[in-house]
């Protein structure tokens, strides 16, 4: 069976960090207000200490955003046919005593909502690179680089970077969860 890698953030679940910002800055900040991958920049430098303490102890991540579109089915579809493993980082030098504290809030959503995913196939770092699997799901360019077929899939930080900037790096686009499913599961 070959291994498929596939992200969490922004790749299957949207939006999350978005509302936890804007709950905590009581604003209506959109992603055109942000200027880089990082949605918690957005929080004024003077705030930022107080974000952090809130992000990380005083609520889980995963209550917020939403699953994307088909998403939870087309997994549970690819299990069939390929070894699939979830992997997420969680290492953040603003805060990196209390970072850990998100793999909670990661193992608890993964184990309610992909239930067909083995809990062994988690993988929790921040050095995807590093691991040698068949198929990468994710958001970001830089984590697909291990892999025969790389997915991006269209974020707001990505949406931007040409068609032929990813060929040259043998990354193909995907809108959606069903484009997803057109290439993975149409055999
Ligand atoms: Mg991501």
């Amino acid at each position: 069976m070959k291994k498929i890698m596939i992200d969490m953030d922004d790749t299957i679940l949207a939006d999350c960090y978005l509302e936890v910002v804007n709950e905590f800055l009581n604003a209506h900040l959109t992603y055109e207000d942000c200027k880089d991958y990082w949605i918690d920049n957005m929080v004024p430098e003077e705030k930022q200490k107080e974000y952090l303490n809130h992000f990380y102890n005083e609520i889980d991540i995963y209550d917020y955003g939403h699953v994307q579109e088909n998403c939870i089915q087309v997994i549970e579809e690819l299990t069939k046919y390929y070894e699939v493993f979830i992997c997420s980082a969680y290492i953040d030098h603003r805060d990196i005593e209390n970072c850990s504290k998100i793999l909670l809030y990661k193992h608890k959503w993964l184990l309610k909502n992909l239930p067909f995913v083995k809990p062994e196939n988690y993988i929790f770092t921040n050095r995807k690179d590093v691991i040698p699997v068949d198929i990468i799901i994710d958001d970001k360019v830089e984590n697909l680089k291990s892999g025969d077929v790389k997915l991006l899939i269209t974020a707001y930080h990505n949406e931007g970077i040409p068609k032929k900037e990813l060929e040259a790096l043998g990354i193909t686009r995907v809108d959606t969860w069903n484009d997803i499913a057109e290439i993975l599961l149409n055999h």
